[in-house]
């Protein structure tokens, strides 16, 4: 069994509660432009500690916020680049000179280890910022395009970005801080102004990204925060008037936003869920191998997107691998996130440990066998906590081999041939990332190519979102377009030409009128340029007149 921390008993953790009258609990200093009606606290899932309040924007909040986003646009995106770029720079060094306090934020309003906090948000934010500081410059230029064609010889054509103007994004838990910020930097970059309505549970994290903003001078309504529940604050933005929207959640909300965005035909996307399939070959680093699967299933307590949710092992390596899994998995420690010495913190909350719980439960009952783990343990009283479960036996048809678990749960099953293999990882709804497992790198990218996910990785799981030069999003109802890499830039502008005509006196030969003339000069012009040859061409105007041409 994993060891379990310790520690004194707090108060029990509540989610949304009203905020008391005595406002006892510390004010984040929140960007909330507008007075809001009520006020919630966000608690510490790992102890129930109150974090402190937030506001719920209502819809006419909201809509006013969309408002002095779209107002303050154009000025935004009238700063040249290098402009944008530098407040982005001050936002990274506030970041530096605080990156203690916000991972301390980060891990006790969502639960994550305080080290992850830092590795995978702080470092990930700071590492993304450097990267389209270097690149933007490079990417959102202008660029000439070539001119083959006889008849344009005389224009110039070149393409350009556009901002697309205010950008909704709606952000999850899980990663509080990483996923909206990278959304919130590429997007003013490209010098659009964007609305920020982050998870619930984490409205806090969402409210200091706003104030680091504010921090940095960046002008009022270019980053808006507005907090409150997803059903009546996240829908007022997907409805409201923004260009596009920028959704990482589940698939059942995501499918919802596409739906609403379409009414207004406003393109949305849409980073979701994910099944993510592990492949041991009989050739891997056996202990190198059972030490990623662990990790790739229980960091962040598997509320991972990416998270490995099953490996598939080859049948000859198969008991050797569940052993060194299973061994690995009940050394890690689960405790209060804040403590250094603790590999898994607290889930998000108690209704997210139930879920895993009875996923677990119905997987058991079609014949599934726990190796380890497979239940809620309270490390600290009331806090919700889950502990790392490894699972055997289990089917490809069950639903903890189809469906997201988001919870730290790891199900092992056998393979016999590569093709097998990639049968198995392929039959899913999902398509978000996957990873192989081999000696053989040859074979390990033969395998990597042929599963249908939008990042692959060999030898390693779980670090693609972490690269921003990498493209990130999934295939199947893992999602809709990219984030991320000059892909995910360019989901935040407008892609134009623009073409110029260098002989503005001179009248074009397509222009009116037409005449027999005309049609025969294009039908010869035709045969000249586009037959395989010159000689060709000419043969072919020569034998003309039979069927016109
Ligand atoms: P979720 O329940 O879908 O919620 C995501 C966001 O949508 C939250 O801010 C939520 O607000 C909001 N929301 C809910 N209903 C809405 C509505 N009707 N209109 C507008 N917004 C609405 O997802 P989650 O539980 O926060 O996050 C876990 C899921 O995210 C998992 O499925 C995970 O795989 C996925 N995820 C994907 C990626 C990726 O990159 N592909 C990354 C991280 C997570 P409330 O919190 O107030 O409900
Ligand atoms: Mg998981």
């Amino acid at each position: 069994m994993p060891t379990v921390t310790t520690k004194k008993p707090t108060k029990k953790a509540a989610q949304k509660k009203p905020a008391p009258k005595s406002a006892t609990a510390k004010k984040p200093a929140a960007r909330a432009h507008a007075p809001a009606r009520t006020e919630r606290i966000s608690t510490n899932p790992a102890t129930g500690e109150d974090l402190g309040s937030y506001p719920v924007f209502t819809p006419d909040e909201v809509r006013a916020a969309i408002a002095r986003a779209r107002a303050a646009q154009p000025r935004w995106a009238a700063f040249p680049l290098a402009k944008r770029i530098e407040f982005m720079k001050r936002v990274k060094r506030d970041i530096l000179n605080h990156m203690g306090d916000l991972a301390e934020l980060i891990s006790k309003e969502s639960g994550k280890p305080r080290v992850e906090a830092h590795n995978a948000e702080i470092i990930l934010i700071c590492d993304l910022i450097d990267y389209f500081s270097k690149e933007a410059p490079k990417l959102l230029a202008d660029e000439k395009l070539p001119m083959p064609q006889v008849a344009f010889k005389t224009k110039s054509t070149k393409l350009f970005y556009a901002p697309l103007g205010v950008i909704g994004i709606i952000s999850p838990w899980n990663w509080p801080f990483a996923i909206p910020m990278s959304e919130i930097i590429m997007a003013l970059i490209c010098g659009n102004t964007v609305v920020l309505k982050p998870a619930e549970p984490t409205s806090l994290c969402g409210l200091r990204i706003g104030e680091l903003f504010d921090r940095a001078g960046v002008p009022e309504g270019v980053v808006e925060v507005v907090s409150g529940s997803g059903s009546t604050t996240g829908q007022a933005l997907v409805e409201g008037d923004v260009d596009k929207v920028v959704f990482t959640g589940s698939v059942e909300v995501g499918r919802h936003i596409m739906e609403t965005a379409a009414k207004r035909l406003c393109p949305a996307v849409l980073e979701l869920g994910g099944k993510d399939p592990m492949i041991i070959c009989e050739d891997a680093y056996l202990n190198a191998a059972a030490e990623a699967a662990v990790w790739g299933a229980f960091f962040n307590q598997g509320q991972v997107c990416a998270s490995v949710e099953r490996v598939y092992v080859h049948e000859t390596v198969y008991d050797e691998f569940v052993d060194l899994v299973v061994e690995k998995a009940g050394k890690l420690r689960v405790g209060n996130p804040m403590d250094p010495d603790v590999d898994l913190g607290s889930m998000i909350n108690h209704a997210q440990v139930k879920t895993v719980h009875a996923q677990v439960q119905r997987a058991l009952k079609a014949g599934a066998r726990v190796l380890t783990g497979g239940e809620p343990v309270e490390p600290v009283k009331g806090g919700a906590f889950y502990s790392p479960t490894v699972m055997v036996d289990v089917r490809q048809d069950m639903e903890i081999m189809q469906e997201e678990t988001f919870g730290p749960v790891l199900p092992i099953m056998k393979f016999t041939t590569d093709e097998e293999a990639v049968a198995l990882a392929n039959d899913s709804r999902f398509g978000l990332s996957a990873s192989v497992f081999s000696k053989n790198l040859k074979r390990a990218e033969l395998i990597a190519r042929q599963i249908r996910t939008g990042a692959v990785s060999i030898n390693d799981c779980c670090y693609t979102y972490g690269l921003p030069q990498a493209p990130w999003g999934g295939e199947k109802e893992s999602g809709v377009g990219r984030t991320h890499s000059r892909f995910g830039l360019y989901e935040f502008v407008s892609i134009r030409s623009l073409g110029t005509e260098m002989l503005g006196q001179v009248k074009r030969p397509y222009w009116y009128p037409y005449s027999q003339g005309t049609y025969e000069m294009l039908q010869k012009a035709t045969s000249l340029l586009y037959s395989d040859s010159p000689l060709e061409g000419v043969l072919r105007i020569l034998g003309s007149g039979k069927n016109g041409g």
